[in-house]
């Protein structure tokens, strides 16, 4: 069968090919027959549009924009839209494709898309942004829907891009539709929780696997990369419950403190620092790449893809990995962390606790009742516990790493799910 030729081994990668590779070994090891694996690689619908809009100078310029829905098997399709100018086909392809597997390790009842267009929203008006969310609104209207594809915010879109989508569906349908899209303002139907809940969700998959590997909270130490919203929301609460956070970085660099840092206080500093901890004086400081190496006990990736490569992997010294980012593990630097025995929670589990609070957000809109943040949180919780624990019961018992193990408990639930409702 032609899916179980080994994978091409891969560095800094193409994300189709870098998301393929594990889909393939994932398969391979499930048996799942080769009818199926043919409907799962490939999205059931890919749209480009171009999208004409008058800029502020008068002129019109013409951005393009993607929508791929990878599946709807196991329910409406979800997945962010990003603004960014290097957005192309196929990130955007290896993006819907993981939201599958993203919804359906954690089980909630969404199929998986993303959605983009290249441009550079920190060189446009908030006008022309409006603009452009309004025009790509209305070429994908017959794409988005409650039931049918529900986007959300990804890197370049936030809270505000949402509102403006809400409001031109709205507009077309005549009423105010708030369930086809989550990541509103709280105003607009947002859920309380969702700004933690990705942090929140590397937290409670972090200590589930100190669990497993019976290492002490409060005697581990941790080194979190990136000090957005994932990196700055997981090192708040890990430190919470007792990790000695000694490393946190972002583009400008790493701040080292042996003794710890207070996150508290480096929150603080960055909000006040335009979003920037450069000058931050309570640690020492580190070239951007040396967090990714220190002698800690966790080691929580947070910030962009493809930073552990084949050319760093073998000076981890972390005994855990904890995906916070999407892809921060070059597939060929997988295999050599796999055989130092370093533990990684993949970030299809990893980081579901954003989407998984996405859907409460939808649940929510969709009952007209509002749940508070305890409710939000402990339900995500729940969710994000009973998930590591499915995916190391997997593990344990086909020996595989907890990366393909989430693959195959998703691949396998979206097979399933498609077998029983039957094709042409
Ligand atoms: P963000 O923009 O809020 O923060 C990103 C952080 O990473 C910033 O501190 C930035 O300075 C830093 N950074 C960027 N490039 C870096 C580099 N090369 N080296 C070191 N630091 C760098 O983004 P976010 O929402 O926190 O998302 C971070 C990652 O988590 C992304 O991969 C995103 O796709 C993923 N993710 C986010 C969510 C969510 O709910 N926000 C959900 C799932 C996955």
């Amino acid at each position: 069968m032609a899916y179980l030729e080994p994978a091409p081994l891969l560095d800094k990668e193409n994300p189709f090919e870098a998301m393929m590779s594990r889909f393939r070994a994932a398969s391979q090891i499930l048996g799942l027959e080769e009818e199926v694996y043919n409907v799962l690689k490939v999205p059931a619908r890919q749209v480009i549009v171009s999208l004409p809009v008058t800029m502020d100078a008068g002129n019109i310029r013409v951005f393009e924009g993607y929508r791929v829905v990878h599946s709807t098997i196991l329910g409406p399709s979800k997945g962010g839209i990003r603004f960014d100018p290097h957005v192309n086909l196929d990130e955007v392809k290896a993006l819907a494709a993981w939201m599958t597997w993203k919804c359906a390790v954690v089980d909630i009842p969404y199929g998986g898309a993303k959605g983009g267009v290249a441009c550079n929203p920190r060189e446009m008006s908030a006008g022309e942004i409006e603009r452009l969310v309004r025009a790509y609104t209305l070429s994908m209207i017959d794409i988005f829907g409650p039931d049918k594809d529900i986007p959300a915010p990804d890197m370049g879109t936030g809270p505000r891009e949402m509102a403006w989508l809400m409001d031109e569906y709205s507009r077309t349908q005549g009423m105010t539709v708030n369930a086809v899209v989550t990541g509103k303002p709280i105003v607009l139907g947002g859920s309380l929780g969702r700004t933690e809940a990705t942090g929140r969700g590397v937290m409670v998959s972090t200590l589930a696997a100190m669990e497993k590997l019976k290492i002490n909270p409060y005697k581990a130490t941790c080194a979190v990369q990136g000090f957005g919203n994932v990196g700055s929301w997981a090192a708040r609460l890990l430190s919470e419950r007792g990790l000695k956070v000694q490393a946190i970085s972002d583009i400008t660099g790493a701040y080292y403190n042996e003794n710890g840092i207070d996150i508290e206080k480096a929150v603080a500093y960055r909000d006040k620092n335009k979003g920037l901890l450069t000058g931050f004086a309570e640690a020492e400081s580190l070239g951007t790449q040396d967090i990714l190496t220190l002698p800690v006990d966790v080691l929580v990736p947070a910030a962009t893809e493809d930073v552990i490569t084949a050319n760093n992997a073998s000076e981890i010294k972390a005994k855990l990995i904890i995906e916070g980012a999407n892809g921060p593990t070059s597939s060929k630097a997988d295999n050599i962390i796999y055989e130092k025995g370093i533990s990684v929670v993949p970030d299809i589990l990893a980081n579901a606790g954003g989407v998984t609070v996405s859907y409460f957000e939808w649940v929510q809109n969709r009952l007209g009742y509002k749940w508070t943040a305890e409710r939000v949180n402990r339900r995500s919780d729940r969710i994000m516990k009973d998930a590591f624990d499915n995916v190391y019961k997997t593990a344990v018992e086909y020996k595989v790493s907890l990366r393909i193990a989430a693959y195959m408990v998703a691949i396998d639930k979206v097979a399933k799910t498609y077998k029983f409702r039957g094709g042409y």
